[in-house]
């Protein structure tokens, strides 16, 4: 019988649905199982009160995907880095935050990640496996339960590559921004992607509230070829020119990110050229500087470059800011505990 169980979260409310009426029970029971899921603490089916015997035991009895197996608090700010282990042993990566605005998280969509950018540590030992949505949305909550705190805002930014896991992605925002589900604002949630355009066409048709967050890293083709292979296949002028279709159709502006490597993109020309690709275009320019990875030998510029490179973009009128840094005493890389994590694990 176990093996026939499922975990709802897996699942939109509509496939819920389907799938109780293949086991000929009542469709109403989505909801009460989604109640359960979503609005509850509760991660077992046996706690589902209200939810007969014959539907319970068409669910895993344990609902929780995710194990707690290390966590960092910076003592400044709040910020929270936690390591999950999935139960087949994979380590993921979810940094919760507090802004004025409510609290945050950023989430993990893969375990590992195939895109091989040259500065990242979630990609060193490429993809081990899509995460589910599950695996997706307990991130979210045990985040919440683990701080105690609520959480309104959800960046899609830690390992991995999400449109390189649509269809997970796609049920986890349905989970995450259905009343019955999580009930997020759409607006509230923001996907970010290395710019894998094919498969971007498909969300901003589906969820055109959802905000979009492209890494760039870089001013020209050459520059970004040497950072990030996906250059190879979709040029800058190509992510231009579907930003600008993207803001006709949603009114939003895209977030560009731009990691500050040392020696890499962060000279003044590299400014210069960044600012003459967007003046007068509406987006916004995220300027990151670059946490060490050992294991990449790349270095951040320090913040006196990053002030310099702000404020060539400030006076060509390009909207930009320099992300602020939160838990700065627990400052590793991204990607740098699950890292760490790992190598414990492995002893
Ligand atoms: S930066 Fe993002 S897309 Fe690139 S390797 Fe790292 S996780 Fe993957």
């Amino acid at each position: 019988m176990e093996n026939n169980t499922i975990n709802p979260k897996n699942y939109t409310i509509e496939e819920l649905k389907t799938y109780l009426a293949v086991h000929r029970e009542k469709a109403y029971r989505a909801s009460q199982i989604m109640h359960w899921v979503y609005h509850s603490k509760s991660m077992g089916r046996d706690d589902f009160i209200n939810v007969p015997l014959s539907v319970r035991e068409l669910l895993d009895e344990d609902l929780c995907s995710l194990t707690l197996v290390r966590e960092q608090v910076s003592e400044t700010d709040g910020t929270r880095k936690w390591a999950f282990a999935t139960k087949d042993g994979h380590i993921i990566e979810s940094v919760f935050m507090k802004y004025k605005h409510g609290n945050s998280i950023c989430i993990s969509s893969q375990a590992g990640c195939r895109m091989g950018c040259s500065f990242c540590a979630s990609t060193l030992d490429g993809l081990s496996r899509n995460l589910t949505p599950a695996e997706m949305m307990d991130q979210i909550l045990l985040g919440m339960e683990i701080s105690e705190s609520p959480i309104s805002h959800v960046v899609i930014m830690g390992t991995g590559e999400p449109f390189d896991n649509y269809d997970n992605l796609q049920t986890f925002l349905l989970n995450a921004t259905d009343e019955k589900g999580l009930g997020l604002s759409r607006r509230h949630i923001t996907v970010s992607t290395c710019g894998i355009l094919d498969q971007m066409n498909a969300f901003v048709e589906e969820f055109p509230q959802v905000g979009l967050a492209i890494s760039l890293h870089a001013p020209n083709d050459d520059i970004r070829k040497k950072v990030m292979p996906i250059a190879l296949r979709y040029s800058i002028a190509d992510i231009c020119t579907w930003s600008q279709k993207y803001f006709k159709v949603t009114g939003r502006r895209i977030t560009y990110e731009y990691a500050l490597i040392h020696g890499v993109n962060d000279s003044l020309a590299c400014a210069a050229e960044l600012a003459r690709l967007f003046r007068g275009r509406n987006v916004h320019v995220n300027l990151i500087p670059l946490n060490e990875v050992d294991e990449t030998g790349l270095k951040g510029s320090n913040r006196k470059v990053a002030e310099t490179f702000l404020k060539v973009l400030d006076d060509a009128g390009v909207q930009a800011t320099i992300r602020r840094e939160l838990g700065s005493d627990i400052s590793a890389a991204c990607g740098q505990l699950r890292l760490d994590a790992m190598q414990e694990s492995n002893g």
